[in-house]
């Protein structure tokens, strides 16, 4: 299957208030992510990335249509869709004191991974923050913080990785460091789904990218053919 399949989604927020009409934020979007990629949603802010990503996590319901991960429909088979994906939010959520090593043991706990089976280690190395297991989480640089959230989001070895702006408001340096390690778990076969409102972040780190406005879906293609439109 394809890793994500989105098929006519719609989504109407409730009216805010009396007198305000429903919000349409989603107008019907359909697109496939092939496996193996790094897949760039693009579009400014109020498009629609977030709510698709929401989507996706199960944190918010489809008012319409339907999304399938790893072939999986997240109406029909919700659990087993879940555990194909691993999301990495926008905000940064640790208990400030907990360690690294500390938080993606409580999140192999969660998913009810046996402590042997564990990867905790392995993935605080490959997110380069092995030297830093036992410090407190609230000691962490923003860019630590951030490597974190990515390694807490492959505790259950999802084959896909969901970035939510991974990079909105962080320093060249910082965002540099980001894709390189974005690349590293693409190389290692994990499909990565990132959404950004910088046209150059998708163009330097995407093989594929999704434009939506709007709520509708402007054009779904390779990065080479998108760049050769504009
Ligand atoms: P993006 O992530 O691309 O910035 P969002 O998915 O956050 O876009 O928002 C799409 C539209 O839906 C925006 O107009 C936003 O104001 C609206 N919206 C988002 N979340 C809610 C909500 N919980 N209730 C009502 N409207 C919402
Ligand atoms: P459930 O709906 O099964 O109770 P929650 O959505 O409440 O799960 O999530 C509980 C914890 O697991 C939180 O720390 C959340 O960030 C994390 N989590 C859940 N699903 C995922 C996922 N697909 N990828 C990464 N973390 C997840």
């Amino acid at each position: 299957p394809p890793a994500i399949r989105i098929d006519n989604l719609v989504k109407e927020y409730a009216s805010p208030g009396p007198g305000e009409p429903p919000k349409l934020a989603l107008k019907g979007v359909s697109f496939d992510v092939p496996q193996g990629g790094i897949f760039g949603l693009l579009g400014p802010n109020g498009a629609g990335k977030s709510t698709l990503i929401n989507i996706l996590a199960g944190l918010v319901t489809k008012t319409e249509g339907s999304a399938e991960i790893w072939g999986f429909d997240i109406g029909e088979n919700p659990r087993n869709a879940k555990r194909s994906i691993g999301i990495v939010p926008q905000e940064i959520v640790f208990d400030p004191f907990f360690t690294p090593f500390e938080v993606l043991e409580n999140q192999g706990g969660f998913y009810g991974i046996p402590k042997s089976e564990r990867r905790s280690e392995e993935l605080l190395r490959a997110v380069h923050l092995w030297d830093k297991r036992d410090a407190y989480a609230r000691t962490l640089s923003g860019g630590m913080k951030r490597r974190l959230l990515i390694a807490k989001a492959m505790v259950h070895s999802p084959p896909i990785l969901v970035l939510d702006e991974p990079t909105a408001g962080v320093d060249v340096e910082l965002r540099r460091q980001l894709w390189e390690l974005v690349n590293e778990l693409n190389a290692e076969g994990v499909t990565v789904v990132l959404t950004t409102h910088y046209l150059e972040e998708a163009e330097q780190l995407c093989d594929r990218i999704a434009i939506i406005n709007h709520g509708e879906l402007i054009a779904e293609k390779p990065t080479r053919e998108l760049v050769g439109m504009a």
